[in-house]
């Protein structure tokens, strides 16, 4: 990140004699002279653009005098690791570098600098420096090493500096992983634009990219993935071309552009002023769309549009087989039959930990973190004061959209997105990536979190490596876990009360939860004040659900609410969309979990304003039960009756969301009378969904109730860890 270059040319300036090192602690800086208060005052207010400074301490200490400033050797010291970077996107000046005709590093895919280029995906180990990372086996030429050793300039101890005489070098293969002939950026682009379907080694993984124009391509890739509807990511040049496709808001353009480069999901245009196919995101009305954030994507997109004489917009979607994390070796790749590509365009600089994409959902002024991983982990999430962790733990999170969370003291390192933890490579990659960073983090966990399900993947392999080390394992409630994250992430002041809303979550009577009403003490206790009714679901094979079964199922209950059943007991909102959404035509078979609700919302007429259960929502709302009930069954006949009389769908489902944030407003808004609270904390996946969201923190705000929802930790499962790890945070050490 610059930092040690950044504090010797400030210190020179200001004729200040010492050092700077790393360590495995943070950075030491040692300063001599009259200027030395001075020098430190400025490091602490002005950090360089890419560093955070995330503690500081100052003292005094007898040394040898120096005669200048240096950068010293790094060092290795015990205890609290230092925060390693985060990759970061191509900065202005080595774009400009790489495009411009008379620099040596016109056109070279590797070019960085400190402000810019790969970190976590390149480190080895801990202290950061060259011999510690995939670079180590590129010896530098002495241009490079010239700008590596020269205090005044960018690449000043930039670790991964390169140019095309001493780095990384591209190659292309055919689909056999044979070495093609040609300039490998011009067949990559060639073999785009013919409609194949290119691997592409970026910074934290392979991605499969094709034509976005092109519906027979996007078609061919959707199937290599086994993967029909979900929506795929986009990239393009820059935001002018993003504005041509989506509704750009000013936070969406400052995230297109930031160091971490996110897919960011926007609205789609009514009218797009460029044409994509329309299999990108059906059912959907966002798009995801990222610009190019290492050189190589620059490049590319700069062939194809050399080579098209248009604005090139290419899918780029992480190439993973279902169940196993995103590819990231040349090997791995070729050795999974179903998703070889046509071509790969790849390099010989290694990825030593991958880290696909994140995703951050910005449809209007709020930015809403989907999945936490390039260009965020490992970064930590501070922690405010009333949420320190006294006892390190490790959260294992959940088994789907998977991350980990080590915390102790004030941060809490979440892993990158690792996904499910349905195949043995999975697991693989989550023990390796667990293993690194509790060495980077310096975090010895002294105590296990997992979920309550006692048949997790996530919640076996917590027991085992409880049994293992010999720690306590605490089980944490689903939902209570993710009301605590939003709690810590914000510093909410508790006693709070959480409305946890999601697919799936295992409850403490053994039904599956989803619509949840939590009162969370200050110490972590809590107590379920309300729920969605339960209606019974069948026995179910598949991970993702099938809303006409549901539908089916949920209907027959609903009109006959005395009969006992057989099935699961169910509280869950997600699968109450599912039932609406095939009840409705909008989606009667979801190829991914959320997918019935994303068509929902996506169908749903904004300007409606009905709904079905009045202002009190008293038909729905069973007051007298504690906890409370909020029944579904007069709603779904509502959603049966309006749509077989002729009603649009669209309408339907615009007076759906309105019903479900009544009566949620109005359940939570009692219930914050009853207990004197004055905060609500929205978390779950099904808060992902915008409309649900903004209509429910309205009410309440009209009730005078504060809505608060997390930012920077995912709401869905990806955030679950870090709720655990709040969780678990004050629990006794006794096994
Ligand atoms: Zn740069
Ligand atoms: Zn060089």
């Amino acid at each position: 990140m610059g930092f040690r270059p950044f504090v010797h040319r400030l210190a020179t300036r200001l004729g200040v004699q010492g050092s700077v090192a790393n360590s495995s602690r943070g950075v030491i800086i040692l300063a001599q002279g009259g200027n030395a208060a001075r020098l430190l005052d400025l490091v602490r207010c002005c950090p360089p653009g890419a560093a955070r400074i995330t503690g500081f301490s100052v003292t005094r200490t007898l040394s040898r005098p120096y005669t200048r400033f240096l950068i010293a050797q790094s060092r290795r010291a015990g205890g609290v690791g230092v925060d390693v970077t985060p990759d970061i996107a191509t900065c202005p000046q080595c774009a400009r570098e790489v495009s411009l005709p008379t620099d040596r590093r016109h056109g070279y895919a590797f070019t960085n600098c400190t402000q810019c280029g790969p970190r976590y995906s390149i480190t080895e180990s801990i202290p950061y420096d060259r011999e510690r990372t995939t670079m180590r086996r590129f010896r530098m030429c002495l241009a490079c090493k010239r700008e590596y050793d020269d205090p005044g300039n960018r690449r000043f101890h930039a670790q991964p500096n390169a140019c095309p005489v001493c780095g990384p070098s591209l190659t292309i293969l055919d689909r056999t992983g044979q070495v093609m002939t040609g300039d490998p950026l011009v067949e990559a682009a060639k073999a785009i634009l013919k409609g194949r379907i290119v691997a592409l080694k970026s910074i934290g993984g392979f991605q499969l990219c094709c034509d976005a124009t092109n519906d027979a391509a996007v078609a061919r890739l959707r199937r290599l993935k086994s993967r029909p509807h979900k929506p795929l990511a986009l990239m393009c040049e820059s935001v002018a071309t993003a504005r041509r496709l989506c509704a750009v808001g000013k936070n969406a353009a400052r995230l297109l552009r930031s160091p971490a480069a996110p897919v960011v999901l926007m609205p789609k245009l009514a009218r797009p002023g460029l044409l994509i196919s329309g299999l990108i995101a059906p059912s959907n009305k966002c798009l995801g769309v990222m610009l190019p954030y290492s050189p190589l994507h620059t490049l590319l997109l700069g062939r194809l549009r050399t080579l098209s004489r248009r604005c090139p917009v290419l899918v780029a979607t992480s190439a993973n087989p279902k169940d196993d994390p995103i590819h990231h070796t040349e090997r791995g790749l070729y050795s999974d039959r179903s998703s070889a590509p046509d071509v790969c365009l790849c390099h010989d600089r290694p990825i030593a930990n991958p880290c696909d994409d994140s995703v951050v959902s910005c449809p209007g002024n709020v930015a809403i973190v989907v999945r936490r991983s390039r260009g965020y982990a490992p970064q930590p999430v501070r922690l405010p004061r009333p949420f320190h962790v006294k006892h390190p733990v490790l959260a294992v999170g959940g088994d789907m959209r998977n991350s980990f969370c080590l915390a102790a003291g004030d941060r809490a390192f979440l892993s990158p997105h690792i996904g499910s933890l349905f195949s043995d490579r999975s697991l693989d990659f989550y023990l390796r990536t667990l293993a690194r960073y509790e060495e980077w983090a310096g975090i010895r966990p002294r105590v296990v979190a997992c979920d309550l399900h006692p048949d997790y993947v996530s919640s076996r392999l917590a027991e085992r490596l409880a049994v293992e080390r010999g720690l306590p394992l605490v089980r944490v409630q689903h939902h209570a876990a993710h009301v605590a994250a939003v709690a810590a992430e914000l510093g909410v002041r508790l006693p709070a009360l959480g409305v946890a809303c999601d697919g799936t979550g295992f409850g403490t009577d053994q039904a599956v939860w989803g619509c949840e009403m939590i009162l969370l003490r200050p110490d972590m206790s809590w107590t379920r004040l309300a729920h969605l009714g339960y209606l019974f679901l069948p026995p179910m094979p598949n991970e993702v659900p099938n809303p006409a079964v549901v539908a089916r199922w949920y209907l027959h209950q609903a009109r006959r609410p005395a009969v006992r059943r057989a099935g699961t007991p169910c509280s869950s909102l997600g699968r109450l969309f599912d039932a609406v959404a095939a009840v409705t035509g909008v989606c009667r078979h979801a190829t991914f979990d959320g997918g019935a609700a994303i068509a929902l919302e996506a169908a749903a007429t904004r300007s409606e304003k009905g709904n079905y259960c009045g202002d009190n929502a008293g038909e729905a709302i069973d007051f007298g039960q504690s906890p409370l009930v909020i029944h579904p069954g007069p709603l779904l006949l509502h959603v049966s009756r309006e749509t077989r009389t002729g009603t649009p769908a669209a309408l339907v489902a615009a007076r759906f969301h309105n019903t479900v944030a009544k009566a949620l407003a109005v359940t939570a808004r009692t219930l914050c009378r009853r207990h004197g609270l004055a905060t609500v904390c929205l978390c779950g996946g099904s808060f992902q969904n915008a409309v649900l969201r903004e209509d429910l923190s309205a009410l309440l705000r009209r009730s005078g109730l504060q809505a608060v929802t997390g930012v920077r930790v995912p709401l869905n499962d990806g955030g679950l860890s870090f709720g655990q790890a709040v969780m678990a945070r004050g629990c006794s050490l006794s096994p």
